[in-house]
């Protein structure tokens, strides 16, 4: 299977403002120390081998929408935050080159992050497409219909061309999606939220997002183990740090770095990826995280197998 990131931040849409990009061309003009380079591709040699993401890059802003390719004919996805609008032009591109215009997509619930991109998801309006909605909430469809009424935006649901189907599936029922397995679970989170763990030919990927991992509930977090266990690549929320998490930021809805490598560890995982970035976060404060969140797992690991932990951003593919 292959994992696309198409939106890896949480709650708002958020853009690098000037100075912050004006900071990172002042840190690698420093980091140049006058080299010269022959041509572009001799300066992109040195920008990809002797810049930190941080400082070459962004983690991006568009909210929650990953791409599970799963070597089937259809398109997974799952969430409609605003990475989607972008997912719908590259599905455009490659129906072009003759892939099947059927959409299934995997909500993880219908808080406005998860599903705002829809209105601008193209293939909707195209009458070819078939666009299948599997989600744990039965209010799936009167959340996607009510953002396009009238007081919210232009277009309204009706006018869509696509054909269009609405499941609603029950957690621990297994069912098959275009030759992947896939399970629902149900997540401590405001109107509650749905991961969702595909699995096909002995490789599995857990999309677990908006889920606040109770430090007391441990009957609760054995559930988890068992949904995590032996995955290739789990997607945790990990939104905030564990000092907030306990201190400030209780109830929310949201997990930390420090609670999804436990999981994570106990669980068996082999990689997993933090996700869900919180808004008003630097890239170089998630790379701070990011870089903590490994050396945690070290200090904890004990004589467990190695997890892996990765770091999404938008435009990041990973292969299970
Ligand atoms: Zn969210
Ligand atoms: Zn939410």
């Amino acid at each position: 299977m292959l994992v696309r990131f198409w939106g890896t931040r949480g709650s708002l849409p958020v853009a690098q403002r000037p100075p912050v990009i004006r900071g990172k061309l002042v840190r690698a003009l420093m980091a140049a120390q006058g080299l010269r380079f022959a041509d572009e591709a001799e300066a992109a040699a040195f920008v990809d081998a002797q810049l930190d993401f941080a400082t070459r890059a962004t983690y991006g802003g568009a909210t929650a929408c990953v791409e599970v390719e799963g070597g089937g004919e259809a398109f997974l996805v799952c969430d409609m935050g605003s990475g989607l609008r972008e997912f719908g032009l590259d599905a455009f591109r490659r129906c072009a080159q003759g892939h099947a215009r059927t959409y299934h997509f995997f909500l993880s619930h219908l808080h406005w992050d998860h599903i705002m991109g829809f209105p601008f998801f193209g293939p909707a309006f195209d009458p070819g497409a078939t666009i299948v909605v599997h989600a744990g909430h039965p209010d799936a469809e009167q959340a996607l219909r009510r953002q396009q009424e009238e007081i919210s935006f232009p277009v309204p649901f009706d006018w869509l061309r696509a054909r269009f189907e609405f499941i609603t599936h029950a957690p621990g029922e297994g069912f098959e999606v275009d030759g992947v397995t896939v399970t629902l679970a149900q997540q401590h989170h405001s109107h509650d939220s749905y991961g969702y763990r595909f699995e096909r030919n002995g490789r599995s990927v857990v999309y677990s997002t908006d889920s606040e991992h109770k430090l007391d509930d441990m009957r609760g977090e054995q559930a988890f183990e068992g949904f995590f266990a032996g995955a290739d690549l789990v997607i945790v929320d990990t939104m905030y740090s564990l000092g907030d998490t306990v201190s400030l930021k209780q109830d929310w809805g949201h997990s930390s770095n420090v609670v999804a490598v436990d999981l994570c560890l106990a669980a068996g995982a082999r990689r997993l990826a933090l996700f869900h970035h919180e808004p008003t976060y630097s890239d170089e404060d998630i790379s701070r995280m990011h870089e903590e969140t490994i050396r945690y797992e070290e200090l904890v690991r004990d004589d467990r197998p190695p997890l892996e932990v990765i770091c999404a951003y938008d435009g990041l593919e990973v292969g299970v």
